[in-house]
């Protein structure tokens, strides 16, 4: 298993990048990725935090044996904008953090997808009822996910926000969607909870794959 979605003390998040990933090891997960927010959050990561994290991330694989992925997650600003440090990333989530209309979330996702479909991996927790949309519109969806398909960008199974909706899981399957499974863990005791969203991959991804190979 894996966790691609874990916040570490370089944003938000109250564990350290030792502390996860031993705990990550003892969980039996392959690989995970720390993701912090990026600058646009009050406790986001710049370059330099970056850089430091990043020492501390080769530190931990070669202590704990375990695969760690060095990534961030860009909320997604007006007119589809992100912010990302200059900084190699492994992976790269963008996620809408602000309560829209539902025209507003529609079109703030569109735009970043169309502008930096090719640096961002994941869309996270898509119609999070936590950061939601005023609702949904099935038209939009489908859009959505044609969108999604040219750009090669992955849906994220978040157990944490427990999204995205059935509903929208029932019309990725048959497609050929990349997915990722994260915790979106804030706190050590999170770190590996992810047994839900493989549920979900299992069964509404039959055509879809992971967006790491195990
Ligand atoms: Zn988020
Ligand atoms: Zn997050």
């Amino acid at each position: 298993m894996f966790d691609l979605h874990i916040h570490s003390i370089y944003s938000d998040g109250s564990a350290k990048v030792d502390e996860i990933a031993r705990r990550a090891k003892e969980m039996g997960l392959k690989v995970i990725a720390i993701v912090d927010h990026s600058v646009e959050h009050r406790l986001g990561m710049d370059e330099s935090k970056a850089k430091r994290r990043q020492e501390e991330i080769e530190e931990a694989m070669d202590r704990y044996d375990i695969k760690i992925l060095s990534g961030i997650e860009c909320g997604i600003l007006p007119d589809g904008e992100i912010q990302l440090p200059d900084f190699d990333f492994d992976i790269i989530i963008a996620s809408i953090h602000d309560f829209l209309s539902i025209d507003e979330y529609y079109s703030r996702i569109t735009r970043c997808l169309e502008k930096f479909g090719d640096v961002v991996d994941v869309l996270g927790h898509l119609h999070s009822e936590r950061f939601g949309s005023a609702g949904r519109d099935y038209v939009l969806d489908v859009e959505l996910i044609d969108l999604m398909l040219e750009t090669d960008t992955a849906v994220e199974i978040n157990t944490s926000h427990m999204s995205p909706p059935i509903d929208f899981l029932e019309m990725c399957s048959g497609k050929p969607l990349k997915y990722s499974i994260g915790s979106d863990a804030h706190t050590l005791d999170r770190v590996g909870d992810v047994r839900w969203g493989f549920e979900m991959a299992k069964r509404y991804f039959k055509r879809g794959k992971p967006i790491i190979n195990l």
